[in-house]
């Protein structure tokens, strides 16, 4: 069976995107602080009969996230499909971003994700094989007003994605992007019900998307998609860019 390398594993989109793949790639999981979350993730898939095993890297320190690749492949043999779901997002004026704010944001989002992909890009460009998939976002496309760190880190993953697609095409790798609206997790617990209610009527499909929504995009780029790569596959309900 092939196997998943899954950063942001322990909770909203990784973790349903984990669900997603049980019983279809043997399940790498990777959190950072949540680990009872990502330890009854675990507990769940093998309840089901399938594979996996929790990890724990914090995707910013290279040194970690070659640790838990070392010990994916020590697992299962190797990995076939990487997913960048880890990420941070924070509410502030540009005016009140702090130089830390603003490199803690680039050093999980940005290269959390570099630190992922070139954890398992050489042994994939020796296979001639592979599927990385990251995760941006569609403030990464249009913008968001007090998220402007936010959303110069997420347009830098679709930068890097589109790049890194032209460069590991001759080697067989295809890398895509799944880019999410609103969705229903965590990183929407500091927006009031008001707020909510108003992106979600922003939104066309009038509603906010859920983990699910964003999982079964990222299940299409690793098991059926084809002669795709670079592409950014917004998961938004239709809001507009
Ligand atoms: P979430 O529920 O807050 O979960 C964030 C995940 O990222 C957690 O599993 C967390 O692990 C992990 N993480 C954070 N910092 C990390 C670090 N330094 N090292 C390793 N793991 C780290 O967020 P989410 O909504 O699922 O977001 C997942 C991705 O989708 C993010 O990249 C986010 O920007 C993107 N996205 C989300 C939305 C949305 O509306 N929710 C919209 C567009 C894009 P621990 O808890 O174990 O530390």
């Amino acid at each position: 069976m092939k196997t998943m390398f899954i950063t942001g594993a322990s909770r909203g989109i990784g973790r349903a995107v984990a669900f997603a793949a049980a019983g279809r790639f043997n399940i790498v999981a990777v959190y950072n602080k949540s680990a009872e979350e990502a330890e009854s993730l675990v507990a769940e898939i093998k309840k089901k009969g399938a594979a996996a095993i929790a990890v724990k890297a914090d995707v910013a320190n290279y040194a970690e996230v070659l640790d838990a690749y070392e010990r994916a492949v020590k697992a299962f043999g190797g990995v076939d499909v990487v997913v960048t779901a880890a990420g941070i997002a924070e509410q502030k004026l540009f005016t009140d971003i702090t130089e830390a704010d603003w490199r803690r944001m680039f050093d999980v989002n940005v290269t959390g994700t570099r630190n992922a992909l070139a954890a398992a890009l050489p042994a994939m460009i020796s296979k001639k094989r592979g599927k990385l998939i990251t995760i941006a976002s569609v403030w990464g496309e249009t913008g968001a007003s007090c998220e402007v760190h936010y959303s110069a880190s997420k347009a830098a993953v679709i930068g890097l994605t589109k790049a890194l697609a032209k460069e590991v095409g001759l080697s067989g790798i295809e890398v895509n992007c799944v880019s999410p609206g609103a969705v229903k997790t965590d990183m929407l617990a500091g927006f009031s019900a008001a707020d909510l209610a108003a992106l979600a009527a922003d939104t066309p499909l009038n509603r906010l998307g859920t983990p699910e929504d964003v999982a079964a995009a990222v299940m299409f780029f690793a098991e059926n998609a084809a002669f795709i790569t670079g592409a950014v596959l917004a998961v938004n309900g239709g809001f507009h860019i």
